[in-house]
């Protein structure tokens, strides 16, 4: 456990169970981008009475705290990785779609909008694809 996800945690009112303690340690010890089943699959041993549903949550909350970053690959499935961002800056992330590789990307205009046709903007999420310079 690394004290930048567990002050995530705490800014967010969220307490760390050993369950909790257990996912994001086994997301740093992958270090790769993972889709709920396979964390569900490395965790059920030791959580004997872990369900699906329960990881599912789990995830969706890290992402909200900015634990995770969650991203669409293109075989059309969710993907959770480690978020490397310090802060808890406003960013989205960009995906290579030949190789996978996400970056970020923090110079997003969007946050400055209050408004958008006449509907009052209270949230926004986007995933932007592109070629990394290594694939290009
Ligand atoms: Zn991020
Ligand atoms: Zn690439
Ligand atoms: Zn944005």
């Amino acid at each position: 456990m690394n004290e930048l996800y567990l002050n995530k945690l705490r800014e967010n009112n969220f307490k760390l169970t050993p369950k909790r303690k257990a996912i994001i340690d086994f997301f740093l010890k992958k270090d790769r981008y993972l889709t709920p089943e396979t964390v569900w699959r490395g965790l059920k041993k030791k959580f004997i009475q872990l369900g699906l549903p329960s990881i599912y949550r789990n995830l969706e909350l890290f992402s909200k705290c900015g634990i995770l970053a969650k991203i669409q690959r293109p075989d059309r499935k969710l993907y959770y990785g480690l978020c490397h961002s310090k802060k808890n800056n406003h960013h989205h992330h960009i995906i290579c779609i030949k190789c996978g590789k996400v970056g970020e990307f923090s110079d997003c205009d969007l946050l400055k909008k209050k408004t958008i046709n006449g509907f009052k903007i209270t949230n926004h999420s986007l995933q932007i694809e592109g070629i990394c310079l290594k694939c290009r």
